[in-house]
């Protein structure tokens, strides 16, 4: 199908019709969609392009079943406990005051459950992305860009990671009409788990995909480190004794220092006189020894005997045996001083080499982590009760369950009800958008018959799960065996009796 324009209201010939799903409230000729292709005029008649999905867990059992794969409805509903009705193709109801498109009821281990779902419209929405690298990307703050569109910045670094805040309300929304739309495709592209290449301001070009390794200026990132420069220095100083004099392990942010270090201190390892650059810590511990960059552990460096002074030659003697080494032991090596206590670079000895292998075997394989967050403590509550703020409440009382496309959520603590769902959990193409702009993301609300009741739902719109007809328009995917079975009373606990 051909995608249409939106157009002004009351602008409408007789054979277009009008989607009313979103606020933009496209005009679409037949045979055409609307502005975000997911509604379509089907001979007249408006439907939702994509198929709606159901989980079923029967099709999960004994297999290992990931990724989702693109099954056909067979027509076949399986008994109710065995399906998970998602948000995904559902649908949305606008304005927010109709009820959620489907409010389905199941009877599970004798009790009746009851799951609304609809596909939100995120305006307050973006991504978290968790980036295993010790390369440093940019500095705190910087501006990301995709095609050179503001549409994020970075944030602190956490163990190991980087860390950037992608999208959020005043990327979507408080700037220009471009930078609206470039977040919103940049985002949708990331939790549909696509590559999206970002640039950050004074740092360095990156792509990211969700659940693969990220690519650093043109580099894939293979390891994520083993722990800071002092970690590693408690980790393998043992392995080291004896076998050479003097360790550095360089790390932008702690680089560690064998003989002074507890870890040597312990184990007897004598004074060497190395001198370091940077400001000392603690014992062995010291900060900044370099500029950030994406050379030895994160720093600016390519010759690591840039971030030493020169041996004291009071302690120091010829023939001290010194190793140098990265957090992830991509970068290594090893020097003996010569007559005039100068480091002059050797081949590894065997027993060191061994060492450096230990410390690449004990890094993960790094990878790209993109985290949806959506603020769903607005209006699309009023699609589920009468009493929107009873729904918050019910699941701040972990009364009623929260899921994305069935895969298992984290709801803040605090007002709202502002979630995080890991994208490679939530089955393929689960994500769309609309061009106010905005997320579409699946959500479902799954509890006890009794508790929706009590908190003044839309018990005229709930429909046995049986009574889904079957049709090409629904699709049944396997239940991911990794994610939590979301249809079960225990889940939802019980308010009273
Ligand atoms: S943008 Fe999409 S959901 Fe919104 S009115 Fe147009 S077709 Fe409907």
């Amino acid at each position: 199908m051909q995608n249409d324009q939106a157009a002004a209201p009351g602008a409408a010939r007789d054979d277009k019709i009008r989607c009313d799903a979103c606020p933009v409230m496209c005009y679409i000729k037949p045979g055409m969609t609307g502005a975000c292709d997911r509604y379509a005029n089907h001979e007249g008649e408006l439907v939702r392009v994509d198929p709606h999905v159901v989980l079923e867990r029967t099709l999960a059992q004994g297999g290992n079943v990931v990724p989702f794969n693109r099954g056909e409805w067979d027509g076949t509903i399986v008994q109710g406990e065995e399906t998970f009705v998602t948000a995904i193709g559902a649908g949305t109801t606008y304005p927010d005051y109709k009820p959620a498109p489907f409010i389905v009821s199941s009877e599970v281990d004798g009790v009746d459950m009851v799951t609304v779902v609809t596909e939100g419209i995120f305006s307050y929405c973006g991504v978290k992305v968790k980036i295993d690298t010790d390369r440093h990307l940019g500095p705190e703050q910087a501006t990301v860009r995709v095609e050179g569109e503001a549409v994020g910045h970075v944030t602190t670094g956490e163990y190991g990671s980087q860390m950037l805040s992608l999208g959020g309300v005043h990327h979507l929304t408080g700037s220009s009409k471009k930078e609206g739309r470039v977040t919103c495709d940049a985002l949708l592209d990331l939790c549909n788990g696509k590559a999206v290449e970002m640039t950050i301001d004074d740092g360095a070009t990156v792509v990211v995909q969700a659940g693969k390794p990220p690519i650093v200026n043109g580099v894939a990132e293979e390891r994520m480190r083993v722990g800071c420069g002092s970690a590693t220095i408690g980790m393998f100083a043992k392995q080291w004794h004896g076998k050479v004099d003097e360790v550095v392990v360089v790390d932008d942010h702690i680089t560690g220092v064998l003989s002074e270090h507890q870890a040597g201190k312990l184990l007897d390892i004598p004074e060497t006189g190395i001198k370091m650059k940077g400001r000392r810590s603690t014992p062995g511990r010291y900060f900044q020894v370099a500029e950030p960059g994406t050379g030895w552990g994160g720093t600016n460096i390519s010759d690591p005997l840039s971030i030493l002074g020169p041996f004291d030659p009071k302690v120091a003697r010829p023939g001290l045996r010194l190793l140098m080494v990265s957090t992830t032991g991509e970068h290594h090596a090893y020097y003996e001083l010569d007559e005039a206590l100068t480091p002059v670079e050797r081949a590894l000895p065997e027993a060191l080499s061994q060492s450096v292998e230990r410390i690449k075997e004990n890094c993960e394989p790094a990878l790209c982590t993109v985290l949806f967050m959506g603020g769903a403590g607005g209006s699309l509550r009023a699609g589920v009760t009468e009493n929107p703020v009873r729904l918050t409440l019910s699941v701040k009382d972990a009364l009623t369950y929260v899921t994305c496309g069935g895969a298992p959520v984290y709801v803040w603590p605090g007002g709202g009800i502002t979630f995080m769902v890991d994208v490679t959990r939530v089955p393929e193409n689960a994500f769309g958008y609309v061009p106010t702009p905005a997320l579409v993301a699946p959500i479902e609300f799954t509890m006890r018959l009794s508790d929706y009741e009590a908190l003044g739902g839309h018990m005229g719109e709930v429909r046995p799960v049986s009574s889904l007809e079957p049709g090409e328009a629904r699709r049944q995917v396997p239940h991911r065996l990794d994610n939590p079975w979301p249809l079960s009373p225990q889940k939802a606990k019980r308010s009273h009796g």
